[in-house]
């Protein structure tokens, strides 16, 4: 007799159109590929982290509402402890976004090309996404926000199940903008928020390299939600936690579909002591915006083409084959992004600004494989 086997199962359809988001992990000796800290947290923070993981009970369950370390975060950036939500990573807090407002039979916007988890996450969640496009400079551009402003005065406002059509619930600015690098200007931020009632969330993962921060216009009468990490200035990448900063309703909502007890009892004792290193962080970002500059005037005098960038890494497209640079600069045991395969970023490639010993490592590789490609750098 055969009973149910293992395995057959299939998995929702819906899924089967979703690709997934995977940067390729190559033995290399500089990596410069996926925007972390180039360099460890303070040694101090280190050494104090093992004395207060130490202090865990661990026989216990965590503090489910993750409140001291809240308190912590709601201190530094002047909001209640009430309009903070923590989870294992930003991109979490973007799942519980999109489980608590989006959904089946609602809407988010993204603006093209972007941080292509906002997509990913919202179609998984069931979320049906519109994608908006930027500019050709990869700008928020007013056509950009008129079809905003259209979607949110169709005639299929409020009206579920509909594909693309109707007021979007949740709409997607990632400011500093991964990959393209730059941050939306601020008007432009407050302008989607005039034209849309859905959530404005404004993810802020590379915030802290960039001149503004929407944190101060979050107000329980408003839509606009900041979302942050510890991934990236924080040199905490492993530790995956991340928070966002939103009005006290959209906080209740997320926890309302959070899974109990998410947020385990070391993460949230490492999150509290590392904001007691604010001084040492921002010395860091101060220098890696400082390398971002060098590293933007070495690929110029590359002949090689890049943008602005608000972040801690910068797009650029060679004036030969991406593919084939990136290849060259892997042979050389360095390791970019290669966007070039995705839409909208023909020919581009990403780098995470490093030490500035691994800078050099770099424009000193890319130098040799442009030679190599295309002749004397003169020559392009
Ligand atoms: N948002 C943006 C724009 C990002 O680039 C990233 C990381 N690549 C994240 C969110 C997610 O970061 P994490 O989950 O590590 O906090």
């Amino acid at each position: 007799m055969s009973g149910p086997r293992a395995g057959l199962v299939a998995p929702r359809g819906d899924l089967a159109l979703i690709e997934g988001y995977h940067s390729a992990q190559v033995e290399v000796a500089v990596r410069l590929n996926t925007n972390e800290s180039p360099v460890s947290p303070p040694a101090a923070l280190v050494e104090q982290l093992a004395a207060v993981c130490g202090e865990i009970e661990l026989n216990r369950y965590p503090d489910r509402g993750a409140w001291a370390l809240r308190r912590a975060l709601g201190a530094l950036h002047g909001v209640d402890a009430e309009q903070v939500f923590v989870a294992n990573g930003s991109n979490e807090v973007l799942q519980t976004l999109c489980l608590a407002f989006g959904g089946t039979g609602r809407t988010a916007v993204t603006f093209e090309p972007s941080y292509a988890l906002h997509a990913h996450i919202a179609r998984v969640t069931a979320t049906d996404v519109i994608e908006l496009e930027r500019d050709a400079d990869f700008e928020i551009d007013s056509a950009a926000l008129d079809q905003l402003g259209q979607l949110g005065h169709s005639d299929q406002l409020g009206q579920a199940g509909h594909s693309g059509a109707g007021q979007p619930h949740l709409v997607f600015v990632c400011s500093p903008n991964n990959p393209t690098g730059a941050a939306v200007a601020p008007d432009v931020v407050a302008e989607i928020e005039q034209v849309t009632t859905g959530l404005v969330v404004v993810d802020e993962a590379y915030g802290q390299f960039s001149s503004w921060s929407a944190i101060p216009w979050v107000a329980d009468d408003r839509r606009v939600v900041v979302v942050r990490t510890f991934s990236k200035t924080w040199s905490l990448a492993a530790l995956r936690l991340g928070y966002c900063v939103a009005p006290q309703w959209v906080v209740a909502a997320l926890e309302s579909v959070a899974l109990p007890y998410h947020l385990d009892a070391f993460k949230q004792a490492a999150g509290e002591l590392s904001l007691r290193f604010v001084d040492e962080m921002n010395d860091r970002t101060g220098w890696i915006v400082s390398e971002r500059e060098r590293m933007r005037a070495g690929l110029a005098s590359l002949g090689v083409r890049t943008w602005p960038s608000d972040a801690n890494f910068v797009l650029f497209r060679p004036p030969v084959d991406a593919r084939e640079v990136w290849s060259g600069l892997v042979a050389r045991s360095v390791l970019v992004r290669d966007c070039s395969s995705w839409p909208r970023l023909a020919g581009c490639l990403r780098i995470t600004i490093g030490t500035p010993a691994e800078n050099n490592t770099f424009l000193t590789a890319l130098a040799d494989v442009l030679g190599e490609l295309v002749g004397s750098p003169e020559a392009t």
